[in-house]
């Protein structure tokens, strides 16, 4: 395997600096320079060991990579060396897990509170119309869901001017890299184990990440709850899926293919051509793009009539809406889900700004001032926030077009993390860059009726991009995968 790459380059993106071993910047925690020579070994190494272990994904420029699983991989873009990351806010992201799958639940069964909120939202954002209209026949036929299932990734960056842990986002619906980001943490404590001397880095400082486990089980409980052994999971995908799932029993079927497969039974049980379907695992469905036609509507409208267990379900989906976020974030809200005043105020702790654009004094600031803020649509997966100088251009725009479409969109603080020295290595090729980065904790929460079975943090993705890009993601090319290191 080994012979057959191409051979190792450091190379420079725009912007960036050259590894010619003069960077004064600590790497990782110590003082200490990494030579050209170590670095290439580094590389070398972190490539044959992503080969070796599945940190791979399939290959964009390979066609068929998309369609047949196996074909075309290449290894995920990684972070040569885990970045530094404090203990204590660890802790205290870590600790928010558990509240925020319960505030999940409990918003989730607030129909009036979701319709209210995002009553306006779905004038003018016909996605976000559309998953509420299904919402709303599942009031209309007083649909239950007893058995409920919640894989989330909430995310945060540290502000650098007041060292807060602020939340970005929370994640409800196909909540990205567990089986990735776990392979990194990984493949980082293997360097530092093999190099943790030169390095001066201690591999037990990268916590160990549970991030697979902790989901596998949580799918695993639910099909259990489900009490059919002959049913199975499955696992919707997109069109053209790069990404590889493992370790549970599933299917994997598209929105497209279930419209054709899949068929209601009177009893509300959800089957696929001979499967019965215990739990629905959404790793599509999030984005507009994935419904390209009524076909893949009905299907989603199908699978939530049933009584399939849904990750997620619509409500849990729509709870993790930007709008719902910025809702939570006003005064008294988060009071109206939890009782306990501990655990609000540690949720208060991590908002940051957020504000709904019919606030005429921060439309006004933010139009003034559009560097400091993000504006946000109703989307997921990255590439759709609006930053800078296009945040004034759009409020003028939605402005000028009348009230009603600035409900499409929310504003946010705009959070500026410390940025640091990073290699970050894409397609075989390490630049150093300045570098920020976006811790996510992923959480698992399953209850049936009144007994909550799973409740947990379980693992973590970080994420590290080029301090001069503003979007995040990893799928969408700005990131690349990472873990930490505690000091
Ligand atoms: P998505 O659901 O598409 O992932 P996010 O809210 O996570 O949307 O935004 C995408 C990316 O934009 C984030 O990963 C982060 O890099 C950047 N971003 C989002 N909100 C902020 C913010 N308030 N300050 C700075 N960067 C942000
Ligand atoms: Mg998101
Ligand atoms: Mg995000």
């Amino acid at each position: 395997f080994h012979s057959s790459m191409e051979p190792l380059k450091c190379g420079k993106s725009d912007g960036s600096e050259t590894y010619d071993g003069s960077n004064e910047k600590p790497l990782c925690g110590s003082d200490n320079n990494i030579s050209p020579d170590l670095l290439q070994q580094l590389v070398s190494e972190a490539l044959v060991w992503s080969s070796l272990h599945g940190l791979v994904v399939g290959d964009k420029s390979v066609q068929r990579s998309g369609t047949v699983p196996g074909v075309g991989l290449v290894h995920a873009p990684f972070s040569l060396l885990p970045l530094i990351f404090p203990q204590s806010n660890w802790r205290q992201a870590c600790e928010l897990a558990p509240i925020f799958n319960e505030l999940v639940d409990r918003v989730s069964l607030d129909s009036k509170f979701l319709h209210d909120s995002l009553s306006r939202t779905k004038k003018v954002d016909a996605f976000t119309g559309r998953l509420l209209d299904i919402h709303s026949k599942m009031l209309e036929i007083n649909k239950k869901e007893d058995i409920r299932l919640g894989l989330h990734r909430s995310d945060y960056m540290l502000d650098a001017q007041t060292n807060k842990l602020l939340q970005i986002e929370l994640n409800t619906i196909s909540s990205s890299f567990p089986g990735l980001g776990c392979l990194v943490t990984e493949l980082h404590r293997s360097l530092l184990n093999h190099y943790g001397k030169e390095l001066q880095l201690d591999s037990s400082r990268v916590p160990q990440n549970t991030a697979v486990r902790g989901f596998a089980e949580a799918l695993a409980k639910a099909w259990n709850e489900y009490s059919n052994s002959s049913a199975v999971v499955m696992v919707v995908v997109q069109t053209e899926e790069r990404n590889i799932t493992h370790g549970v029993r599933t299917i994997r079927r598209t929105l497209a293919e279930i419209d054709v497969e899949g068929k209601l039974l009177p009893d509300g049980t959800f089957c696929v051509g001979h499967h019965t379907v215990a739990v629905v695992y959404f790793r599509a469905g999030y984005s507009p793009n994935d419904y390209p036609s009524e076909s893949e509507w009905r299907a989603r409208l199908l699978m939530e009539q049933s009584s399939a267990i849904k990750c997620p379900s619509i409500s849990y989906h729509l709870v993790g809406t930007k709008k719902i976020q910025q809702e939570l974030a006003k005064p008294n809200v988060l009071e109206r889900f939890l009782e306990n005043k501990d655990d609000v105020e540690k949720l208060r702790k991590c908002f940051a700004g957020l504000w709904s654009l019919d606030d005429a004094r921060v439309l006004q600031e933010a139009m003034e001032r559009p560097e400091l803020f993000v504006l946000k649509p109703q989307r997921e997966g990255g590439g759709n926030n609006i930053y800078g100088d296009n945040v004034r251009e759009t409020l003028i725009k939605l402005q000028k077009e009348g009230s009603d479409g600035l409900a499409a969109y929310i504003l946010m603080q705009r959070i500026f993390p410390t940025d640091s020295s990073a290699f970050l290595v894409r397609d075989g090729i390490c630049h150093q860059d300045p570098a920020i980065s976006e811790l996510g904790i992923y959480g698992a929460y399953l209850r049936n009726k009144e007994k909550v079975i799973v409740n947990d943090q379980c693992g973590y993705l970080m994420r590290t991009k080029v301090s001069s890009s503003n979007e995040g993601g990893v799928a969408a090319g700005f990131a690349v995968l990472d873990s930490i290191y505690l000091t």
